[in-house]
């Protein structure tokens, strides 16, 4: 049976897993890495056209039935613990880079896409079954209401594509919500790079704290007036009106300002 506190949601419906599975384009050139594969249902179609794959899963009792399991067992590298914990650098062979999937427990979706995002230089492509709230908020443009912090750090690593929109019933239990796949292509060459990226989500966090603020009431104390005119950014603005271009411009002045002193 499903275990609610680990978000689990079985993916049954053939047509659905065939388009992810085809999205995904499963290949021998990168380590292919699942994460959370439960009872299998994306794990044995990938693996069914590559040598090996490399899955992480949290569940002891799923991580048994996948060591025994009479198809799966000899294909699949297998890590059981947490996602959120785990160290993906680990995974690299051979100069290889990672193609990441997962229909992913909601719960810690957010979370997990901030801790991927740090090995985004070690991936090629990630594709996740997330809420459907979350791929709008992934995939949002300035001055819409789901664009936020997530937005700005998904789209400051990659370019992000909905793929695809999944109803609850689709699954095993159905979900309470709508669900949607996204691709995520980290850039090989972020188009705004910034010096510190640590700093960058710091600044959003804090530019994103209270949403109904201008940018100059949120930032104070990392940015004034005169820095806001360097930029050519109007400080009156809401967080959710300003670009990912200029968050980046934004961090690296702080960065500037932070050094020079
Ligand atoms: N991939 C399967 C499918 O599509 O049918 C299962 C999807 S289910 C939504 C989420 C899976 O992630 C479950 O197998 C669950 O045990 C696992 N999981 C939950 N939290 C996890 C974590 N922190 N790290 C790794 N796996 C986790």
């Amino acid at each position: 049976t499903a275990r609610k506190r680990f978000g689990q949601n079985f993916l049954t419906d053939e047509g659905v897993i065939s388009s992810i599975v085809g999205a995904i384009s499963p290949d021998n050139d990168h380590v292919m890495v699942e994460i959370g594969p439960g009872l299998g249902a994306l794990t044995e179609p990938v693996a069914d056209s590559i040598d090996n794959l490399t899955v992480v899963e949290l569940d002891r009792d799923l991580v048994e039935r996948l060591k025994t399991h009479p198809v799966l067992k000899d294909k699949l590298t297998i890590h059981q613990g947490d996602a959120l914990q785990f160290d993906f650098t680990q995974l690299k062979q051979d100069g290889k880079k990672m193609k990441v999937f997962g229909n992913l427990p909601y719960n810690i979706s957010t979370p997990l896409m901030f801790h991927l995002f740090e090995f985004a230089e070690h991936i090629e492509t990630m594709h996740f079954m997330l809420q459907k709230e979350v791929v709008l908020r992934l995939s949002a443009s300035p001055g819409c209401k789901a664009y936020g912090r997530l937005t700005v750090m998904a789209q400051y690593y990659c370019q992000v594509v909905p793929v695809l929109e999944v109803p609850p019933g689709c699954f095993t239990p159905p979900p309470k919500v709508d669900s949607a796949v996204v691709r995520l292509l980290p850039y090989e060459q972020k188009p705004w790079p910034c010096k510190d990226v640590t700093v960058m989500r710091h600044l959003c966090t804090t530019a994103f704290n209270m949403r109904r603020k201008t940018l100059r009431n949120n930032l104070k104390g990392m940015l004034d007036d005169d820095d806001f005119a360097a930029l050519g950014i109007d400080s009156t603005l809401r967080p959710e009106q300003i670009s990912v271009e200029q968050y980046v411009a934004m961090a690296n002045l702080f960065i500037d300002k932070s050094t020079a002193n």
